[in-house]
């Protein structure tokens, strides 16, 4: 799934492109999904691939998203030593697309105490149910290539 910037611009909105390929952040307090909180599937907003269930966000009170684990093998980890300090960024590993950055040993409570710090413009958001069916619809469409 390798685009170049032409490609990408032409699907992605200009805020969606400063962040998932220019490796922008957006304001905090200002994502949809900072205090989101309904039961589903979050994926990656340049590729659709899913990255986060809403069963390991919590409120982080940070001001963006907040995850403590990503779905296995979703999420590529790149050492990040810009602005003068060395954080790890987040990449969807589909597409290559800037997520935000996890942070480790912080303290809250969860099972990983990681930090998955993700902007909003970087997800999309399926619900559970709609989720299932459009799992479904697909298996069956696969199921009549076989036959
Ligand atoms: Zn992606």
């Amino acid at each position: 799934m390798q685009k170049d910037d032409a490609e990408w611009r032409a699907i992605l909105n200009k805020e969606q492109f400063r962040i998932l390929r220019q490796k922008g952040t957006e304001m905090p307090n200002t994502g949809k999904y900072n205090h989101h909180s309904n039961a589903g599937i979050y994926t990656c907003a340049g590729c659709g691939t899913p990255l986060y269930k809403s069963t390991t966000k919590f409120d982080s009170g940070c001001g963006w998203p907040a995850f403590f684990d990503a779905i296995p093998g979703a999420v590529v980890r790149h050492e990040d030593r810009s602005l003068g300090m060395t954080r790890t960024e987040i990449t969807c590993a589909a597409c290559g697309g800037h997520l935000g950055h996890v942070f480790k040993g912080e303290g809250y409570n969860t099972p990983t105490d990681e930090r998955h710090c993700v902007n909003s413009v970087s997800l999309d958001f399926t619900k559970d149910e709609e989720w299932r069916k459009k799992q479904e619809e697909e298996g069956k469409e696969n199921g009549r290539d076989e036959l």
